[in-house]
């Protein structure tokens, strides 16, 4: 068959798709197929991107038949019916060996579903985590593909020529099968919520507490970029708070409302972390504090009913390093609960997942790429069984030394009325972590008083109740 000259196709050419089809033509070696519903989107972006070679197809056979065996067609339309509509027209017309790849936002376990279902024809499904949104599906995303290890033969080389470099490497690794990808992606988004709060809550302790102007602020996120800190999200902060709205000549960031929305990730993430039993705190808090900033009217309430606001506590000089040391060492556990998750992930649904390479991945073309990640690789390369990411040598030490400059930046959060929901409960995980007891003895009693629900003991092996009382 002449026509089928192309080594991958995309379908859905919004703005994901469109951009991942030009960065699959910009690199040697490929020919790319396009396809959408709509053809006038597709005959749009072909007469845009003459340069990009791209082949046409007007219907879906036509897409079918442009592809070389084995075919390799990636859907990037809504998630959801759109996502299974595309995925059943391209499974009446693929043959056993063929590849469809899912790479938009779908939640792992709706992947690891189509993945079961269309293993029954032979045909192999991937889910696909791609990070980086617009900019990133254009220049080099990174990449989270699951499926199976015979489709990533053909896959992986594709995804590398078009995946984020980082270090001399592209940013992408067989995460491991059906739905590991997008799980490792949901993840991703769960921390990138967790990293986002945390420095959201630097920036308020600097403005309300250290009394510094946002401009202020920007040099010093600026500066914090050139050490530890040094991540995308640190870096564009800076920016933001440089920005002065041209409307009214104020920082940008006091003219846009304080209420965050979001799109459902963090929420995926903090469920499937509940149903893990995976403590992830931070993510969570990053999660409920987008839910109270969009509670206006309870917010006004408890605004008039506060008789007076708690005193300002005066910054001193070594604030603004304090509150760099309080915002890595939240961070850090941030992480280091998102990697817990990720290992609970790969136990229960059977994952062979290598933290390390994850950490790797994540290090270009993510919201969360930073420099430390290359510490969390490391951490896992030297020992992939570390009970948590803390204990590993760097970010024990880390730790450490933050410990003090960490307690008294939530104290002074505290005294002085700024909310911190990330870095305490943070330090409290931490502090939870580090207690020589735990209060989980009394509530075992507790649980045993009322509901007979055993408890065991420090002294002795064996399940234990007590009669508390005649009446019990
Ligand atoms: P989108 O707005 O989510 O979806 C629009 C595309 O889906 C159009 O091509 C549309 O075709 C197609 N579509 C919808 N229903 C369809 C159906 N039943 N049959 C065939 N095609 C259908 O597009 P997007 O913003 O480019 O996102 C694509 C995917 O990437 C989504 O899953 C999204 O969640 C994900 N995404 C990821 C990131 C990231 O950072 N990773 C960022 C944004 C989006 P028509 O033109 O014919 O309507």
């Amino acid at each position: 068959n002449d026509s089928a000259a192309a080594n991958i196709g995309v379908i859905g050419l919004a703005v994901m798709g469109s951009n991942l089809a030009r960065n699959l033509a910009s690199r040697e070696g490929n020919v790319v197929a396009v396809h959408n519903r709509t053809h006038a989107r597709t005959e749009e972006l072909v007469a845009a991107h003459p340069e990009a070679g791209f082949i046409a197809a007007k219907t879906i056979d036509d897409f079918v038949a442009a592809l070389a065996r084995p075919r390799t067609a990636i859907i990037m339309v809504q998630a959801g019916a759109g996502t299974d509509a595309v995925i059943d027209q391209l499974a009446e017309r693929f043959e056993p060996g063929d590849i469809i790849v899912d790479g938009g936002n779908a939640h792992f376990r709706d992947t690891i579903a189509r993945e079961q279902r269309i293993a029954l024809t032979g045909i192999h499904f991937v889910g696909v985590g791609i990070s980086g949104g617009e900019e990133g599906a254009l220049r080099g995303p990174s990449i989270m593909p699951g499926g199976s290890a015979e489709s990533y033969r053909t896959l992986g080389p594709i995804l590398s020529s078009i995946a984020a470099v980082a270090e001399g490497e592209p940013c992408v690794t067989h995460v491991g099968t059906d739905g590991a990808g997008h799980f490792v992606k949901m993840i991703h988004n769960g921390i990138e919520y967790a990293d986002m709060q945390l420095i959201g809550e630097a920036y308020d302790l600097l403005r309300t507490v250290g009394g510094l102007e946002p401009d202020d602020i920007a040099d010093v996120f600026a500066q914090w970029n050139r050490g530890p800190l040094e991540s995308y999200l640190i870096e564009i902060t800076a920016e933001i708070l440089r920005h002065t709205d041209p409307a009214t000549g104020r920082p940008f960031v006091d003219v846009v409302l304080d209420q965050a929305g979001s799109k459902g990730t963090g929420v995926w993430t903090v469920q499937t972390a509940l149903d893990l039993g995976v403590p992830v705190g931070g993510i969570a808090e990053a999660v409920f504090a987008r839910s109270v900033s969009a509670k206006p009217e309870q917010r006004a309430a408890i605004r008039r009913i506060r008789s007076s606001r708690p005193e300002v506590q005066q910054a001193d000089a070594s604030f603004v390093e304090a509150v760099a040391k309080a915002l890595f060492a939240s961070k850090l556990v941030a992480y280091a609960q998102g990697f817990d998750a990720v290992v609970a992930g790969a136990e229960k649904y059977g994952w062979n997942i290598h933290q390390d390479e994850i950490a790797r991945i994540w290090r270009g073309g993510c919201i969360i790429r930073a420099r430390f990640l290359s510490h969390v690789t490391e951490a896992y390369a030297q020992n992939p069984d570390i009970t948590t990411l803390l204990e590993a040598p760097y970010f024990a030490q880390a730790v450490a030394e933050g410990e003090d400059s960490w307690r008294r930046v939530v104290a002074t959060a505290a005294h002085s009325g700024v909310p911190v929901p990330g870095f305490g409960s943070a330090l409290s995980y931490y502090d939870s972590l580090g207690a020589d007891r735990l209060p989980a003895a009394l509530v075992q009693a507790q649980r045993d008083f009322f509901g007979a629900h055993t408890y065991r003991r420090t002294d002795r092996d064996g399940t234990f109740h007590t009669l508390w009382s005649a009446d019990q």
